[in-house]
């Protein structure tokens, strides 16, 4: 091992993973630096393939950057390989000098009120991994609910609901999958109702995602005026937050408009806490049970003691996202991230009971700081973990093998199917191809099988 050149290994290659690798490229520095950047999906670029709302053009198109890094040719990236499964802690400490995970958060986060579990009640990461086609989830999702309740206040409450009101036509023309487009054509729904426990001033929509929900064609938005009986604090915001100033204005110009002739509505409950899924005698959901809360005079709500029922045939929660522990890797399972100091992990001493640095392992992006945040924040998370790696250079581990190949030989000799950059160039050429035959930009592969097949030019 010599101390002029960093063998690093980046497990996950969404963005904060390859910002991470672009930023320690662009550094300076004394030493020379080789990347090997892993996923456990044969595609880069994380939940921006696989989070991202297909109708959001625009952003998926930070792909273009992230695959102008990746085309530079100085990361090496080795898809459909599972840190944990087919590569361990041991593997790398024997094979690099370091190792950041970037492994982002694709799980649920959970909420305790009865009923949760009910058949026909889901959490919208498994709803957006099956819209956004992630090899790793049913082809086939059940979309018989004429009426739905989204749970949440967020921009992913906001796609899921979006998906599921909007017309599959509008659809076409993204990157949706066949079985996703087939699957909403099928679709009865009329009637999506969104709720958040708090009031319209205090939601975490973006405007521009909140206003183009206005713009769906043939959906009606439906907002209700007993929420907009604003106290001091709610004025307070309105005049002081120039995006919850625009949240309002958009909300406002919806209790203005003319609605009753489309053929499918989205309404907006404010003040709604979710007490119970209801479910019918055959364990399906049947109703959503909320009791409205009140402005408590300081930005937060109190209950009412009143409670509120609506019959709807699904419920989908979308009240945040949760990383997964990795094996060999502390894990907070309070907040669902990695324990770290500005991406130094951090490991629990068993005696002293004290956290401690644990040398040569680092995090960025949704892991190292919990799932909020937009994919650019991901850039400056990067930036304060690669400065802590370049300074740590005295504690870096010492591999006893640091070569290029012999990473490459040890996959070999597990008989992992790894893809690499040139494989996920034929697989995204593919799938233009598959696109352009039908005038659609990109049609997604799915299967993983067939994801790694294409990639590793076996078809
Ligand atoms: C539904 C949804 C919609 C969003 N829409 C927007 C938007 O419109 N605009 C915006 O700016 N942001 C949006 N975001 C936020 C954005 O996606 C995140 O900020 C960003 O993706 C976080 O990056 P990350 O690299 O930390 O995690 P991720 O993007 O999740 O990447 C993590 C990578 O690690 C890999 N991985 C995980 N475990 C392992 C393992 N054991 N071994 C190997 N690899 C592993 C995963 O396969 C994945 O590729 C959205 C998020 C969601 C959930």
């Amino acid at each position: 091992m010599t101390r002029n050149k960093l063998r690093l290994a980046i497990i996950g290659a969404g963005p904060a993973g390859i910002y991470a690798a672009d930023i320690l490229l662009k550094s300076e520095r004394h030493f020379d630096v080789s990347i090997d950047l892993f996923d456990h999906l044969p595609a880069p670029y994380g939940l921006v393939r696989y989070g991202v709302a297909p109708d959001h053009p625009r952003i998926k198109g930070i792909i273009t950057a992230l695959r102008e890094v990746l085309d530079r040719g100085d990361i090496r990236i080795f898809g459909n390989v599972r840190f944990g499964e087919d590569l361990t802690l041991d593997d790398l400490k024997r094979h690099y000098n370091a190792v950041i995970f970037a492994t982002g958060a694709v799980r649920d986060a959970s909420l305790n009120i009865p009923g949760i579990d009910l058949e026909g009640s889901y959490g919208a990461a498994d709803f957006v991994s099956w819209y956004d086609g992630h090899p790793d989830y049913p082809r086939e999702w059940p979309l018989e609910a004429q009426s739905v309740a989204v749970i949440g206040n967020g921009n992913v409450a906001l796609d899921v609901s979006r998906i599921l009101a909007k017309h599959p036509e509008d659809l076409l023309p993204t990157e949706i999958p066949a079985n996703v487009y087939e699957g909403l054509q099928r679709s009865p729904v009329t009637d999506v109702h969104v709720f958040g426990r708090r009031g319209p001033t205090s939601v975490k929509f973006t405007p521009l995602e909140l206003r183009e929900l206005g713009e769906l064609r043939d959906v009606d938005m439906i907002v209700h005026d007993e929420d907009f009986d604003y106290d001091d604090a709610a004025r307070a915001a309105v005049a002081g937050n120039k995006q919850v100033l625009v949240i309002d204005k958009v909300l406002q110009q919806w209790r203005q408009r003319e609605v009753g002739s489309a053929s499918r509505r989205l309404h907006l409950h404010f003040f709604a806490k979710p007490v119970e899924v209801v479910g019918d005698e055959h364990g399906q959901v049947a109703a959503f049970r909320w009791e409205r809360t009140a402005p408590d005079g300081e930005g937060g709500v109190v209950g009412t003691g009143e409670i509120r029922e609506i019959p709807v045939q699904a419920l989908y929660r979308a009240v945040g996202y949760y990383g997964s522990p990795l094996p060999g890797i502390p894990f907070d399972k309070r907040l669902g991230v990695i324990p770290n100091h500005e991406g130094q992990v951090l490991i629990r001493d068993k005696e002293s009971g004290k956290s401690r640095q644990m040398y040569g392992v680092y995090c960025t992006g949704w892991i190292k700081r919990g799932p909020v945040g937009l994919i650019g924040h991901t850039k400056s998370d990067a930036m304060e973990t690669i400065k802590h790696v370049i300074n740590d250079l005295g504690n870096w581990w010492r591999p006893e093998s640091p070569s290029e190949e012999s990473v490459v030989e040890l996959l070999e000799s597990r008989g992992i199917r790894w893809t690499d950059l040139d494989g996920w160039h034929r697989l995204d050429e593919h799938e233009q191809a598959l696109g352009a035959a039908e005038e659609r930009a990109r049609i997604k592969v799915v299967p993983r099988d067939e994801m790694v097949s294409i990639s590793r030019g076996e078809v």
